[in-house]
């Protein structure tokens, strides 16, 4: 069916900023890309549609964050800016720690996140755009040279000479016309809820409860997690599943209201079936956290297999130990796939089923690797990098890059290579990756 359209008259749009590197979404992973480039020199923008940084550490209330060692324990993977952030949340008695764990090391208190990105952001002389969507590119004689932006104030433009597409759906490269692609099975949607009073469940199997009354509630069978906030008698529960598409207008804006619909239906079916607990909503994010929407074809394609089997790449930008976690669409639960070969399938309140994705090997990776080359969108903008959960990467893949502490990476890896690429005067697929690994070791990075 054709969308009917009208022409939008042409105007003049101010230019309110100009700027060597503009980032666009403010996540960790666009907070850090936005810190590296101002710490080697470069000025920078950074715009947010919504009123905080963090993206869904913050804004989804998602508060843990995984290890910075390998799959065994034993090897240190990464530091850098993820590190630097917990150890100044850690001095606001704002994170809890965990060794050895793979669901997480470190949990936080969003709260507490905000606030210490918006002094980082501000420390580093960054220039901060909130309550300021990307509306589209701005490209003359076939270079991207400004992207558009709205907010408050009306339609401004912000020139750069370097782009950085963190808007964790690729807005910036889908509305350049670029090559995206959808995994035909995307990881559910989730929104995320504070409660109070969750120890009146102790003793309770709150998961099987939940797993056995959903379809009296119409709960898609899941998947429920959760952790306190650090410090606090708060529990943030992950435990509703959103199926819409949230890179559409129109599903984003029905997955907001079924999410929440959901919240409402748990904490129902809590009252119903357990009557003597009392669990209390004290908070719901500001959107819906997201797992996966697009991904955008870069000049390489990340595989499950290259994960699993921890490839080790000539310009790896990242290293991660967690797990591929595959949320399915097609079944209730989650499989866990390890890099020693195990793998497991896990419902709320049923017994894990444990197998083998491959067969015991007398020695086995401990950790995988993310390439630059996944995060060099193919087409023909050299001013342009990706970072964070819609780079180029399959289905497994995905699923084990996508946590947080590998994005954040990727986004301290686009800020480095987008000062590269300006000092050389040459395009993001031309960086040399010795001297980006060599450059983003010197600004604290673990390169492996
Ligand atoms: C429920 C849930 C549980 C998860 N559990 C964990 C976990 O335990 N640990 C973990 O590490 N990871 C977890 N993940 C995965 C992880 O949170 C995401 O993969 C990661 O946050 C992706 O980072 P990102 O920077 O790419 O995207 P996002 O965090 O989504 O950030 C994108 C940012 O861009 C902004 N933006 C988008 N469009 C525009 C625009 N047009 N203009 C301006 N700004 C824009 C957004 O507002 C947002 O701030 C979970 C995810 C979900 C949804």
């Amino acid at each position: 069916m054709k969308i009917p359209s009208l022409a939008e008259p042409a105007r003049e749009t101010p230019v309110i900023q100009e700027c060597d590197v503009c980032v666009l979404g403010g996540s960790c992973t666009g907070v850090f890309a936005a810190v590296r480039a101002a710490r080697l020199g470069l000025s920078v923008a950074l715009v947010e549609r919504m009123g905080s940084f963090g993206g869904v550490a913050t804004l989804s209330l998602v508060n843990v964050w995984h290890s910075p060692y390998d799959e065994v324990f034993e090897k240190r993977i990464f530091s850098g800016l993820s590190v630097e952030l917990m150890d100044r949340l850690k001095k606001r008695r704002a994170v809890t720690e965990r060794e050895r764990s793979p669901h997480w090391a470190w949990s936080f208190n969003a709260f507490e996140m905000q606030i210490e990105l918006d002094e980082l952001i501000l420390e580093n002389k960054i220039t901060p755009w909130l309550h300021t969507a990307f509306a589209s590119p701005h490209v003359e004689d076939g270079e991207l040279k400004a992207v558009l932006v709205e907010n408050k104030s009306g339609r401004g433009a912000i020139r750069a000479r370097f782009f950085i597409d963190a808007t964790g759906d690729g807005d910036l490269c889908q509305r350049l016309g670029l090559e995206t692609y959808r995994g035909a099975h995307r990881q559910p949607s989730t929104t995320c809820a504070l409660f109070g009073g969750w120890d009146s469940l102790d003793g309770l199997d709150w998961g099987k409860l939940l797993r056995e009354h959903a379809g009296e509630y119409h709960i898609p069978h899941g998947f429920a997690w959760g952790a306190l906030v650090p410090n606090s008698q708060l529990y943030m529960l992950a435990g509703t599943r959103v199926f819409q598409d949230c890179s559409d207008a129109t599903g984003f804006t029905k997955a907001e209201m079924e999410g929440r619909r959901q919240v409402r239906a748990i904490q129902d079916i809590l009252r119903k079936y357990s009557p003597e607990a009392n669990v209390t909503l004290q908070g719901l994010p500001a959107r819906i956290g997201i797992r996966e929407t697009r991904h955008v074809r870069c000049l390489h394609q990340l595989t499950g297999m290259e994960v699993l089997n921890g490839q080790a790449f000539p310009d790896a930008i990242a290293n991660g130990s967690y797990r591929v976690d595959i949320h399915h669409t097609d079944k209730p639960g989650i499989t866990f796939r390890y890099l020693d070969g195990r793998e497991v399938y896990c419902q709320p309140g049923l017994p894990e089923l444990k197998s083998r994705w491959r067969e015991e090997t007398p020695t086995h990776p401990t950790f995988y690797q993310i390439p630059y080359r996944s995060l060099v969108p193919q087409g023909p903008y050299g001013n342009l990098l990706a970072a964070g959960r819609f780079i180029d990467a399959d289905e497994q893949a995905h699923g084990a890059i996508r946590v947080m502490v590998n994005m954040n990476q990727t986004g301290e890896a686009a800020g480095t290579a987008a000062y590269l690429a300006l000092k050389n005067q040459t395009a993001a697929r031309n960086v040399d990756p010795q001297l980006l690994r060599r450059t983003l070791a010197d600004g604290g990075s673990l390169m492996l």
